[in-house]
């Protein structure tokens, strides 16, 4: 799942936070340590202009303490340009925690990781994410208020990844629009890869729209399950590049869109929602557009768990959220139009929309005084 490729390129000490190829004038980054639970997390505050820092808390095996400060900076930078474009008043953060999620969390753990996130004072709010699960969010909930993906017994949203899906959905459905003049994905061919949380939903959604679909993942009994339901054709792991599909929709790891994988694509939209589609951003970007293909920003259009947990902290109100994710229709359609119109990649048209809704916030100061009306 984890998508580092560069941590190898930190080789001195001073390149470590300030030098690293993923410092993005960060606000804050907090280590946390705690001998007696083994608790290790590294907690990355990229810029609160528009509010609070929300963002998850990744579980992962990181092979270095370089390869995770790579991480940790990236993905919270991710996450200032998801809520920004979304037009929520939040800011950017990520947190990590080292560890193989499957054997070594304990939830001794996880509350005394909630005793570091309630120090930082509702700067950073935290949420699930990969090696996270909403039982976890329980644990850190003991420490402090400041979390969110809380079960929905607990007033919590619960899982995010339905509204993810129903996002990606709606950024496909433009992405076709744009590209077709027609939004319908009746008899498009579509091949998803990934079909846990995310990739499942999008399946089902897709399915009923009378898309015909490809699926893979390595989760055998899923696939024939999800075939049976859905009349989906499975292919092999690495197949999934080659299908004569019009709408690639990568939902399992980032960066598989790279020099050779692109070569291979005969799609006319790629719009999945896997977080770093790109395995750099200028020249796959750039790739694909010269190849005629129309690519869906990924922190756009997989931002509807991220509007579906910021719903929780006013009172969870699931209506409000999917109508909130919606939106993410219009915005696809608006950041296409600014690609074509300046001249530029659909993903830098999204960076600029982001960039510009927080120096706006910035000069108005808007964003200085964390939420306090509800902004949908
Ligand atoms: P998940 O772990 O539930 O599902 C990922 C699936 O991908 C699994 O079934 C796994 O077996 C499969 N997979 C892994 N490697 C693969 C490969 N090489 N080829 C094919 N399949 C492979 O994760 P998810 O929650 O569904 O999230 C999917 C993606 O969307 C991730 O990149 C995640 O970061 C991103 N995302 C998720 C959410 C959310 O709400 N869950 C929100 C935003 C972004």
């Amino acid at each position: 799942m984890i998508e580092v490729k560069d941590a190898k390129e930190i080789k001195s000490a001073s390149d470590f936070i300030f030098g690293n190829p993923s410092f993005a004038n960060h606000e804050q980054v907090v280590f946390c340590h705690d001998k007696d639970t083994g608790l290790k997390a590294i907690i990355a505050i990229h810029n609160t202009t528009l509010g609070p820092a929300l963002g998850g808390t990744r579980m992962w095996n990181y092979k270095s303490d370089a390869e995770a400060v790579y991480d940790v900076l990236r993905l919270s930078r991710g996450m200032t340009y998801k809520a920004a474009i979304s037009g929520l008043k939040l800011g950017g953060g990520k947190a990590v925690i080292f560890g193989d999620s499957a054997k070594d969390k304990t939830p001794e753990m996880f509350m005394k990781y909630g005793e570091f996130v309630e120090r930082l004072n509702g700067k950073y709010i935290t949420a699930e994410d990969v090696g996270t699960s909403t039982k976890d969010m329980e644990y850190i909930r003991t420490a402090t208020k400041h979390v969110t993906g809380l079960p929905e017994n607990m007033g919590g949203s619960g899982d995010p990844s339905p509204v993810t899906a129903y996002g990606v959905f709606m950024g496909m459905k433009a992405s076709a629009k744009q590209k077709w003049g027609s939004d319908k994905l009746a008899g498009k061919k579509i091949a998803i890869q990934g079909v846990g949380h995310v990739g499942e939903n999008l399946v089902r959604l897709v399915s009923e729209e009378g898309a015909k679909v490809y699926i893979t993942d390595m989760n055998q009994a899923k696939l024939q399950d999800l075939a049976t339901k859905y009349n989906a054709e499975i292919t092999t792991l690495d197949g999934i590049y080659d299908v004569d599909m019009d709408i690639y929709a990568p939902c399992a790891l980032g960066a598989t869109l790279n020099t050779k994988n692109i070569n291979r694509l005969k799609c006319g939209v790629v719009s999945g929602a896997a977080n770093n589609q790109l395995a750099d951003e200028k020249i796959h970007g750039e790739m694909l557009a010269a190849k005629g293909i129309l690519y869906a920003p990924d922190f756009l259009i997989n931002a509807g768990g991220l509007i579906n947990v910021y719903s929780e902290l006013h009172g969870y109100d699931r209506k409000h959220s999917l109508q909130h994710t919606e939106h993410i229709y219009d915005t696809t359609l608006e950041i296409f139009s600014k690609a074509v119109k300046e001249n530029i990649t659909t993903l830098e048209a999204a960076k600029k929309i982001a960039e510009e809704r927080i120096e706006a916030a910035r000069k108005n100061n808007s964003g200085s005084c964390f939420m306090k009306t509800r902004p949908f």
